[in-house]
């Protein structure tokens, strides 16, 4: 692997995935695979046949031998902004499958599992205010902790942001104040879906 790419992974391993989206922040947009070494290789070498989220990583390399190795190779020389970029789509859209940034799909699952269990406070707080993005399942949590223990957000705002209908969210919220003990907040319980 290319060692650059390692320094941003360890670094997101241990929770600051800072230097890793900066990286891929610099192949930006909708053309940011144009660099790429993988470019006119054919796609069936970057996903293995035994390589899975479940394997052994020295297993997949061992079963796959050359053909791994090659795919490895052309990853390790591909522009670092474009290997980051990749690597963030890939944990983005929970990709399980396939060779990124000169990883496998089993080294990556301790990344997966980690960006999972992320929460961007940019994106909660663009949520909050209506934008919608798409969370991953513990921003999500985030978002309706919040709701639910704060009058002044205003549901449609919050549902428009979630990408959710307003009773639903109202649903979600009386969930999570229930699971938790919490208080109704006073402009909630005033209202009759609260
Ligand atoms: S890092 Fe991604 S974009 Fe670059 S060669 Fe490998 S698979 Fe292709």
């Amino acid at each position: 692997m290319n060692p650059d790419i390692r320094n941003l992974t360890n670094s997101a391993r241990q929770d600051d995935w800072a230097p890793l989206l900066r990286q891929a922040a610099m192949a930006p947009g909708k053309h940011w695979a144009d660099g790429a070494r993988c470019v006119g290789e054919n796609p069936e070498f970057f996903v293995l046949p035994s390589d899975d989220m479940t394997q052994n990583p020295d297993y997949v390399r061992h079963a796959e031998g050359e053909a791994a190795r090659r795919s490895l190779r052309i990853c390790s020389a591909c522009p670092l902004p474009v290997a980051a970029r990749c690597l963030v789509d890939s944990l983005k859209h929970d990709e399980r499958h396939g060779i990124r940034a000169g990883l496998l799909a089993a080294e990556r699952e301790g990344l997966r599992k980690a960006w999972s269990r992320r929460i961007d406070p940019a994106a909660v707080s663009a949520v909050l205010s209506g934008t919608y993005k798409p969370l991953g399942k513990h921003e999500r949590r985030e978002v309706i902790a919040r709701f639910a223990g704060d009058r002044s957000l205003d549901p449609e705002v919050v549902a428009r942001g979630l990408g959710v209908p307003r009773d639903y969210l109202l649903k979600l919220a009386r969930m999570h104040r229930k699971k938790h003990g919490m208080e109704v907040p006073s402009s909630v319980s005033s209202s009759p879906a609260g």
